[in-house]
């Protein structure tokens, strides 16, 4: 599968730069409260003016929870028979008051140290329809 045959799981949410893969989200210049995805309005009862602007998040963290999705989700990405369960983690980002959840990339998704590093990486969570990759953020461990 070429990489032009691939397709973002949604607009917005997540960019390459040069120092790698980073989440899109916003931050509030007045208070520094970090937020993703974007968010048009700053939500610290403490913060006395919204001043939101873009900001890139990532791409290290720690693993605060782990679970296992035992079902296919939905669309866009299409399951072929069997469906094979994999692993989501909720993750604390580095240096940022932010929880993340995103598709962990492991060999063994029920033997998955909480606690542990991960990292961004954009990777395909599986093929649409029309056999393209549809590509999303996950955290693979350190
Ligand atoms: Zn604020």
């Amino acid at each position: 599968m070429s990489k032009s045959n691939s397709i973002p799981a949604a607009e917005g949410l997540f960019t390459e730069t040069a120092d790698g893969p980073r989440l899109v989200g916003s931050r509030c210049a007045t208070c520094g409260s970090a937020y993703f995805p974007r968010a048009q309005a700053c939500h610290n009862p403490e913060c006395e003016r919204t001043d939101m602007r873009d900001a890139n998040f990532g791409p290290r963290g720690r693993l605060a929870s782990v679970t296992i999705q035992g079902y296919p989700p939905p669309a866009p990405v299409v399951w072929s028979d069997p469906y094979t369960p994999y692993a989501v983690g909720l993750v604390d980002l580095e240096d940022e008051a932010l929880r993340v959840i995103g598709r962990l990339r492991v060999d063994d998704p029920e033997n998955i140290e909480v606690g542990g590093e991960v990292e961004l990486v954009l990777a395909s969570l599986g093929h649409d329809d029309e056999g393209r990759d549809v590509i999303s953020w996950q955290f693979q461990p350190v």
